[in-house]
């Protein structure tokens, strides 16, 4: 029972590192999370060392007491094996792999100081704002009338798309479907977060920017989010689509003008820190994607459609579909 005491507080230790830390794999549904790059697993013992010496609750001192560095070591690699350790080939920060070429490269010691510096604050910077998305998340779960949403665009997919490629596809352009992401943060039992994604045609394709974000967040708030809500929004920090005075304006109009949020609040990720809700929601897509054909957009919509099969909490909207447009 002891035994069993004390390896329950360590998997909720390692379940609190990981929701903390760990980013969401687009890439892997199999390693669903990644840990930094400087996620080393003796200091993180050190640390639930630490965290068990300051435990001074009621419990019985046999039950603190923490587990062997071995046992550590195996519980680990039994139960955590859904996370990666992020090599510095695929770290997605230019800032993080910069500071550490300069580290590595610079002879002089003062200008090896000054890089470690610069990428200690940054990457205190990222966990900072880590920290308050996951802030965000837990805090919603428990207020009535607030919500956060966190917005993205995936990278656009290629239809037709085939497990093997055939030789003719090489001189000719495949039709190009956007998809954008809003992820509804609040978790729902059994299903975890919903993600709405948008399928946008070529056809329809609006250039990626403010007009196209504005028009896909006014009809989401539209449909499901109820007036008199408190909302907060997430999304990376492309000046171009985000980061920019129109949706800052749009947000303020429905705030002041139209009185319909008591208050809106938007927070940018920090740049090349940006993995978050939706890019998790991207990555189960086209890996249903990679593993089934897709002739058409037809195919990805629909309750039978990629992107309903590719997870519970995936539904999809299309801007128009190819029926919509024929003249009856
Ligand atoms: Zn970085």
């Amino acid at each position: 029972m002891v035994k069993f005491i004390r390896l329950e507080y360590l998997e909720q230790f390692l379940k609190n590192y990981i929701r903390e830390v760990a980013l969401p794999n687009p890439e892997n549904s199999l390693t669903p999370y990644i840990l930094p790059n400087i996620f080393c697993l003796r200091d993180l013992y050190s640390d639930y060392i630490k965290k068990q010496n300051e435990i001074q609750s009621n419990i019985q001192e046999e039950q603190n007491e923490p587990v062997s560095w071995g046992k550590f070591h195996e519980f680990w690699n039994e139960n955590f094996k859904y996370c990666k350790k992020l090599n510095k080939r695929t770290d997605f920060c230019e800032t993080c792999c910069q500071l550490r070429q300069a580290i590595k490269d610079n002879t002089s010691p003062k200008n090896q100081l000054k890089a470690k510096e610069e990428l200690e604050n940054h990457l205190m910077l990222a966990r900072e704002a880590r920290n308050a998305y996951n802030e965000h998340l837990l805090k919603t779960a428990m207020e009535d009338h607030k919500v956060v949403l966190s917005f993205d665009f995936a990278e656009s997919v290629l239809l037709p798309f085939l497990k093997d490629t055939p030789s003719s596809f090489y001189f000719k352009t495949r039709r190009k479907v956007d998809i954008f992401g809003i992820t509804d943060e609040q978790i729902v039992d059994r299903i975890g977060n919903i993600q709405t994604n948008y399928i946008i045609d070529e056809g329809h394709r609006i250039p990626k920017g403010p007009e196209s974000t504005i028009s896909m967040i006014h009809h989401y708030l539209t449909f499901n989010v109820p007036p008199d809500t408190s909302l907060i929004f997430y999304s990376d920090n492309c000046p171009g689509q985000n980061k920019n005075q129109y949706l800052i304006g749009f947000f303020v109009y429905l705030v002041t003008v139209l009185k319909l949020y008591p208050s809106i609040e938007i927070f940018f990720m920090i740049v090349g820190h940006t993995k978050f809700s939706p890019d998790s929601h991207f990555g189960t897509i086209k890996s249903l994607l990679k593993r089934r054909e897709c002739q058409s957009i037809l195919q990805t919509i629909g309750t039978d459609g990629i992107i309903r099969k590719s997870a519970v909490n995936n539904i999809e909207i299309a801007y128009k579909t190819p029926n919509e447009e024929r003249p009856n």
